[in-house]
Parts: C-alpha cells; sequence; structure tokens
C-alpha cells in the first residue's frame, strides 16, 4: 500500500490562491481536504494524480456560522469533529450531527471534512442525506464566481457530482428548520463504527397548525441507488393524513418500492430494501413524534 507514484504537492495560503491553482492545474490535479478518502484512492491506485492542492488548513473554508431563526452556513473543510459537536447545529440540526458522529470513527471524524464526503459522492455516504432532507444547498467556488445548488442536484451518481474543472465547494447552507418540524437520521451497517453503511435514511416531517397532520414529508435514502434516493412516495402517501400505525406500514412498504439496492460486499439487494423498510418505519415515527414536541 505504497504511493507509488511521484506528484507535485501544493499548499495555497489562501482561498484565492486555491482557486487560481484549481483553474491553472486543471484535471490533473485533485484538492485535499481531510484525504480520508483521497488518499485512500492514491494508495490503492485507483487514481493518480499529477498534483495534490492541500486545502485542509485554510482558515477561510473553516467555520459554522448558526444564527437564531437565519438557519446555518458550514464551510467545506470544517472538520466533522467540530460539526458533531457544536451545540448550536446539535439543538437545530439534530440528524445532521448525529449523522456526522456516525461516520468512521473518531480519527476519521477530526481529519475528514464534511465537504469532502460529499464531494466524494460515494453512494453510501453518511451526509448527503440528512442534508438533503434539511433542504442544505452547496456552494460552489472558482475564479469565475460562485453558484449555489441542492444537495441532490449536486451528487449525480456513484462518485459523480456537478463539480466542473476549477471549481472547489466551499460552503452548506441549512435553510431555518420551519415550524412544527422535526428531522431524523438512521443507519445500519455491519457493525456500529468504522463500517460503511449497508442503507441510511433521514425524514424530515413538517406538522400543521393542528400539529397532527402532516403538511410536508421529506424522506431521502442513502445506498440503495447511485445517488440520494428523494422518495416521491411516502409524501404521497402521508400528505394530509394524521399518523397511524397502519401508515407508518405502509410507509415503509412505500421506501421499499422505491428504493433500487445492488447486492455488494456489505449486504444483498434483498436485505437492503429490508433495511429501508425498517428504517422508514422507525424513522416516521420518530419524526412525527419530535415534530409534535417541536
Ligand atoms: C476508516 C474509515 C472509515 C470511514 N467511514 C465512513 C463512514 O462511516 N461514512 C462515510 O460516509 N464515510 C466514511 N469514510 C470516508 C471518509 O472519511 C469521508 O467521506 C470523509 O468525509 C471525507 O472527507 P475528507 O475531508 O477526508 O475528503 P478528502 O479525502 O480530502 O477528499 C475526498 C474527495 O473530495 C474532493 N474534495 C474534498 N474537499 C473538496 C472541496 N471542498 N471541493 C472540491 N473537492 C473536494 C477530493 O479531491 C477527493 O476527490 C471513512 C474513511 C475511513 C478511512
Amino acid at each position: 500500500m505504497n504511493i507509488l507514484h511521484e506528484f507535485e504537492f501544493f499548499k495555497p495560503k489562501s482561498k484565492k490562491e486555491a482557486l487560481e491553482l484549481v483553474k491553472s492545474q486543471g484535471s490533473k490535479a485533485k484538492v485535499l481536504a481531510g484525504g480520508t478518502d483521497l488518499i485512500i484512492q492514491m494508495k490503492e491506485k485507483m487514481i493518480k494524480p499529477d498534483a495534490i492542492i492541500d486545502i485542509s488548513d485554510l482558515e477561510e473554508l473553516k467555520g459554522i456560522k448558526c444564527k437564531e431563526g437565519k438557519g446555518a452556513e458550514i464551510l467545506s473543510c470544517t472538520k466533522l469533529a467540530d460539526i458533531e459537536f457544536n451545540a448550536d447545529l446539535q439543538k437545530k440540526y439534530p440528524a445532521l450531527t448525529h449523522a456526522v458522529g456516525q461516520l468512521g470513527s473518531n480519527q476519521v471524524r477530526v481529519m475528514g471534512t464534511m465537504g469532502g464526503n460529499c464531494c466524494h459522492s460515494s453512494p453510501a455516504a453518511e451526509t448527503p442525506a440528512p442534508l438533503s432532507a434539511l433542504g442544505a444547498k452547496v456552494v460552489i467556488e472558482s475564479v469565475d464566481g460562485e453558484r449555489e445548488m441542492t444537495i441532490e442536484d449536486f451528487i449525480q451518481g456513484n462518485r459523480r457530482n456537478d463539480l466542473k474543472e476549477g471549481e472547489i465547494l466551499t460552503k452548506f447552507i441549512l435553510p431555518e428548520p420551519v415550524k412544527n418540524s422535526a428531522c431524523r437520521y438512521g443507519h445500519i451497517g455491519l457493525r456500529n463504527a468504522m463500517e460503511i453503511d449497508c442503507a441510511n435514511m433521514a425524514v424530515n416531517i413538517e406538522l400543521g397548525e393542528d400539529k397532527e397532520s402532516i403538511k410536508s414529508v421529506k424522506l431521502v435514502m442513502g445506498s440503495v441507488a447511485i445517488r440520494p434516493l428523494v422518495s416521491q412516495a411516502v409524501p404521497a402517501l402521508l400528505v394530509g393524513k394524521k399518523l397511524t400505525e397502519e401508515l407508518v406500514i405502509k410507509a415503509g412498504e412505500a421506501a421499499q418500492s422505491e428504493a433500487k439496492p445492488i447486492s455488494d460486499v456489505r449486504a444483498s439487494a434483498e436485505y437492503r430494501k429490508e433495511v429501508i423498510g425498517a428504517l422508514a418505519r422507525r424513522l416516521v415515527k420518530e419524526a412525527y413524534e419530535a415534530a409534535k414536541e417541536a
């Protein structure tokens, strides 16, 4: 597992310098944030970049702004551990901080970033489902300016996303959670830590003024399609209704009907479908109960 190939190493001192380097080096370069995915890919010779642009220490790309009534901004190179333990995020977005806390191990979370997790764009990644359920957007920058899009538009497939040559992901924008709403995250893996999920899911439920009928629901599945899968069937089933045990069971079946898992070393497609049903039943119930208390 040695890194056999040689590469140029750049450590820009500012975001501006990083963007210029990303532009001038083009497709032969890779950006390094925490390196917890990139270095493994290099060691396993899956990729052989000619240049590495290390943005891990850029203070301009680190930080969390969480303001009362105004959502939150998380800069892309903020370490996962800093997100996991941020008290404001824990209060406002418990599904996200819980998901981040399930990623890898302490060591991985101290090095890795949410920008890296989303830019790696693995179908089994921990953070895209909760980010999507919460309505998060990503900000992408180049020397020519910036653009933003939803996380589900950004991630386009297995290790494919909408980053163009010369761009880096600089920021996540999370909207303020709406009144009477709650989001919950769950995952199943082969063990409790240091595992890649067999399947994961986030469910965000908003209740009406009566605090019983469901006004909106966003259920997002991970690791059962080539990109985060936003359910159409579950909102069609639940919106306008009060949750009952029968509807909980039907929600599980609806999510299962949409999942398109594959069989691989971590789980069979059949097992993943079972997991999706169980996660949907549990998380719909949990998010609904939490929304009543919100
Ligand atoms: C032991 C171990 C366990 C793990 N467990 C999990 C797990 O349970 N769940 C999970 O989801 N992941 C897991 N991972 C994968 C990894 O830790 C995460 O995906 C992590 O969030 C990657 O972040 P990073 O900063 O290290 O990314 P890097 O490795 O630095 O980068 C990953 C990719 O994204 C690109 N990139 C990074 N940041 C940017 C940016 N700002 N703009 C543009 N491109 C960028 C890089 O060029 C590279 O292609 C695990 C890894 C290890 C080693």
